[in-house]
């Protein structure tokens, strides 16, 4: 497909293309709809027909996992603020199509649109385009924003307003805004403030200038036919010029320089409500990179480039479409650190539960590689093993630094590859073991530049506090978290010279153990909820969903009646610890349908805690879709136990949450059978469960243990109709 100018109606068209197509991965809406904004002028339609222009927004990410995951890093790209620069809105176009129709076949793309929210406006000055015009009917856009700007002149366009709205609404981490005229990829700052005499550079200036570099590196030229120079990239006020109330310092500094924010007082569309240009402290401090894509505003069409010019960098095919596609790309990988890990010589999606390879000696060497995404500079990358899920992690090989994907010579097309060895410790017990890689990447995003900038503040854009430890931010229910150190998928290794059946349960304490350094974080920092059952008869994958309440505190579980073939009995298990870097597993509660009774029976008082959960905690009836709320944390809990006689099997779900914050979490249901029959009763556990662990049970799936691929998510949570709930999606309009 050869890349082309598009009119409003064709970029209209094929935003709805892009949706209908595949509602997994896309929905369309408008800020009209989304924020209920007046239109700017008339467009024509597809049809012919004429209507009121539409500020379009198609978000990109997998719809059926996003209600599970808070802190999904969300970024913006914006097509156009000018009309008449015609580069950005068929690289936005062109980006939301390459993410979109390469999913099933391009793991990278693949892997962005299932960890980022990707939020496309191609045509955010609507009548702009239509009109190939800078302004939107008189007023530019670029100068509309309520930093360093005066009241009157902010806020007049329905294009500012829709931006505005969206970062209110959202969290956006990294902000993409095309333009023309000139060729830089531009960043903080761009204002009158920090200007001449005053430092230009940014308490971000690390992060900004080290991602606009890679931006600069991945997009090239877009080859000979261009006539492009590579991007330079610095402060808007050095290579470009200062403004007032342009959208970048704005997106940026919003929420924390106030100095220069001011409430607007449009007087255009009979005004705009000053509480929509007061800021909370989270909603506005994105990285907003200004991107002049081409000397010439609208460059002739011989020179967009083709799709197969995107990977094919330099080629014939290659042009400005698909250089800005790369730089879009760039961007949106960088957003989070990604580690890939493998056993050498097997295939690249090995899941623990599923061990590959042949068996390997306690002490012998596990050879892995891997390969850091979303980083440019890995500080420590070390192999890390553990018995399984419910022990800690513990280095096991040498610590390397070296590149990631965006640092030295390494590309996403040829990516750099760590090689190392993960040796099970001596003395281990055969059976299957775990091992993964952790990598701590780019810490000095977080630090301050060591030129003059200003203010004199640390640095404030989600984006660079992202790769701080700690970090949190919340903006109705989307969230950042912050993390130094980053852990690949655990991967399953096969010990020899024990039972080949994995062994009883592990440590004997499942108190905190010998902790690691606070800093290491060996927990993925991502929610993957889901549910799946061994025993499909009685207890389908499909019937069960799990979600964590927007707060990161709760967790629910729900059960869909009609899809239980007979009443089951359901143990729940609580895994926890305050740190993170270990957690035992406690029975906190057992929630239940004894058997022989309908499933639409409340089941008796006696099965659903021992007195110490209010049933507010442990809401009654439990059917038809139960909530098992767990409010308040796992920082204080105890445990307790019930058991009713169940002839079958039992669920558990494991959580595994740390400290007050319990940002990160991820849970899973899984089938146990009972070793104790029909035991009846309120009883205590010793520390060590007296059950077996799971996977001894016969009929048992060797499902994963963490799960380190999500094949039973989705399906588990379609047949619910959780996924359509949730201050996280947006309403689609198609
Ligand atoms: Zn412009």
């Amino acid at each position: 497909m050869v890349y082309a100018d598009i009119t409003y109606a064709s970029g209209a068209a094929e935003m709805l293309r892009l949706a209908t197509t595949r509602p997994d991965l896309a929905s369309l809406s408008t800020a009209q709809a989304l924020y209920g904004l007046p239109t700017a002028g008339t467009c024509r339609n597809a049809d012919g027909s004429s209507s009121a222009c539409q500020n379009y927004i198609l978000e990109i990410t997998n719809r059926s996992s996003l209600a599970h995951e808070l802190d999904r890093p969300e970024i913006f790209i914006s097509g156009a603020l000018h009309g008449d620069e015609r580069i950005g809105p068929s690289t936005a176009l062109a980006l939301s199509r390459w993410l979109i129709e390469r999913y099933d076949t391009d793991p990278w793309m693949r892997r962005l649109v299932d960890q980022r929210i990707i939020l496309v406006m191609p045509m955010t000055n609507a009548i702009g385009v239509e009109q190939r015009r800078r302004d939107e009917l008189g007023i530019d856009p670029n100068r509309d924003f309520p930093y360093d700007q005066v009241p009157s002149a902010c806020m007049q366009t329905v294009t500012a307003r829709s931006i505005n709205e969206l970062y209110r609404a959202r969290l956006l981490q990294l902000v993409v805004t095309f333009h023309g005229g000139m060729q830089a990829i531009a960043y903080n700052w761009g204002s009158f403030n920090y200007y001449q005499s005053k430092p230009h550079r940014s308490p971000d200036d690390v992060s900004q200038r080290q991602v606009a570099e890679q931006m600069s590196k991945f997009a090239g030229t877009g080859g000979s036919r261009t006539r492009n120079t590579k991007y330079l990239f610095k402060t808007m006020n050095d290579l470009v010029y200062p403004v007032h109330g342009g959208m970048e310092d704005w997106g940026y500094a919003a929420s924390w320089d106030r100095a220069f924010v001011r409430t607007c007082e449009p007087r255009t569309y009979g005004g705009y409500e000053a509480a929509r240009t007061t800021y909370s402290d989270a909603a506005v401090r994105a990285f907003t990179v200004l991107i002049e894509t081409s000397d010439l505003k609208a460059p002739t069409a011989d020179t967009y480039g083709a799709e197969a010019g995107v990977y094919n960098i330099n080629s014939d095919a290659d042009g400005h479409v698909p250089r800005n596609v790369r730089l879009s790309l760039a961007a949106i990988d960088l957003v989070r650190p990604h580690v890939a890990a493998w056993r050498e010589g097997e295939a690249t999606a090995a899941a623990a539960g599923s061990e590959v390879g042949a068996p390997v000696s306690a002490g012998g060497c596990v050879p892995l590689q891997w390969i850091v995404w979303g980083a440019i500079q890995v500080e420590a990358a070390t192999p890390v093993c553990r018995r399984d899920a419910t022990a800690a992690w513990i280095e096991c090989g040498d610590t390397q630094s070296g590149p990631g994907v965006w640092g030295g010579d390494s590309t996403p097309l040829t990516p750099h590859t760590f090689r190392g060895c993960a040796r099970v410790p001596v003395g281990a017990v055969g059976g299957a073991y775990q091992v993964a890689v952790r990598a701590k990447v780019d810490t000095a995003w977080s630090r301050r530049p060591a030129e003059a900038f200003a203010p004199l503040m640390d640095p404030q854009s989600h984006l660079a506090l992202s790769r701080k430890e700690g970090y949190t931010a919340d903006n109705h229910g989307h969230k950042v978290s912050g993390h130094s150190s980053w852990l690949s998928a655990a991967l399953g290794v096969m010990v020899a010279g024990g039972s080949t059946t994995p062994p009883p349960s592990p440590s004997p304490s499942p108190a905190p153990s010998p902790s690691p350094a606070p800093t290491a974080h060996p927990i993925q920092p991502r929610i993957d909820l889901f549910a799946f059952s061994s025993d499909e008869a009685r207890l389908p994958s499909s019937a069960l969903a799990l979600a964590l309440a927007p707060d990161g505190r709760s967790l629910s579980l729900r059960v869909s009646l009609g899809r239980l073939a007979a009443a089951t009995c359901v143990l729940v298990t609580i895994a926890a610890s305050a740190d993170g870097s270990s957690f035992g597993t406690r029975v906190l509660a057992l929630w239940l349908v004894p058997a022989g009774v309908p499933a639409t029976s409340v089941p008796p008082p006696e099965c659903v805690g021992d007195g110490a959960f209010s049933t507010a905690e442990l809401p009654l009836p439990v059917f038809p879709s139960a909530s098992l709320s767990l409010s308040g944390g796992f920082s204080g809990w105890g445990w307790r136990f019930v058991r009713f006689g169940n002839d079958g099997a039992t669920f558990a779900i494991v959580v595994i949450s740390f400290g007050a914050a319990c940002a990160v979490a991820w849970g899973l249901l899984r089938a146990v059978s009972d070793p104790h029959g029909s035991k009846r009763g309120l009883q205590r556990l010793p520390d060590a469960p007296e059950y077996p662990e799971p996977a001894d049970s016969p009929g048992s799936q060797a499902g994963g243990y963490p799960p380190t691929s999500e094949p039973t998510t989705a399906a588990a949570h379609r047949d619910t109709g959780l996924e359509a709930e949730g201050p996280r999606q947006m309403k689609p309009l198609w």
